[in-house]
């Protein structure tokens, strides 16, 4: 559900962009909610997946009236495809992990606040895929301090999986940058990205 709160924000920018389609890559739950608010803004909306993407997630778009399109290769290929479906098509707005979505999504970090009585946690635990999650909560508990707020900024705890770490590879080993992990293997399909678009932010979170 933490999705909804970026689609949201970013169907309400297509439309005030006056676009009639949106196009994204996914590896399911972000195509699933994307799908939702786009058919609630009267939006055609087109969905680019990984071959690894399950029958059920597919399901989800396509009760939405979504168009999904099955790329032969992985996430970073997907995103590929949506970026030149939406370049070619001017009526189209790209939806994903991009500036609009981590505006919504500091919500969750607000709330957390908001539900503590406007006190932090000691820490926050959050899964990583693209790192858009954890660097919007990040921002969202820097802002509630910088305003005076909260008091402090909760320690942020990223978690990837095994098979697909390129955040977390780089932040025990201290590198500094991410090296992505090709094609990657995982059944947490939702965290299968190896090129990160926010795997840098997710590192200074
Ligand atoms: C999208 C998603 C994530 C990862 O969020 P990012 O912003 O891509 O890091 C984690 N878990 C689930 C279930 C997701 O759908």
């Amino acid at each position: 559900s933490f999705k909804d709160r970026g689609s949201s924000l970013e169907i309400t920018k297509a439309l005030e962009f006056g676009k009639r389609k949106v196009a994204l890559a996914s590896t399911g739950n972000m195509g699933a909610s994307v799908a939702a608010y786009a058919a609630y803004g009267g939006l055609e909306c087109t969905v680019f997946v990984p071959d690894i993407v399950g029958k059920e997630k597919l399901s989800q778009m396509k009760a939405y009236g979504a168009k999904t399109v099955m790329v032969e290769g992985d996430y970073a290929l997907a995103m590929k495809r949506a970026e030149e479906f939406v370049v070619s098509d001017p009526d189209s707005f790209l939806t994903g992990d991009y500036p609009w979505r981590s505006e919504g999504t500091k919500t969750v970090g607000f709330e957390i606040a908001d539900q503590l009585y406007w006190r932090v946690p000691d820490h926050v635990v959050v899964p990583v895929g693209n790192g858009t999650l954890i660097w919007s909560i990040f921002e969202a508990f820097k802002e509630l301090s910088l305003v005076g707020i909260t008091e402090s900024i909760p320690k942020i705890i990223g978690v990837q999986v095994e098979n697909c770490d390129p955040v977390v590879h780089a932040c025990e080993n201290d590198l500094g940058e991410i090296i992505p992990v090709k094609d990657p293997r995982t059944v947490a399909t939702a965290i299968a990205c190896g090129d990160p678009i926010d795997g840098l932010a997710a590192l200074k979170a």
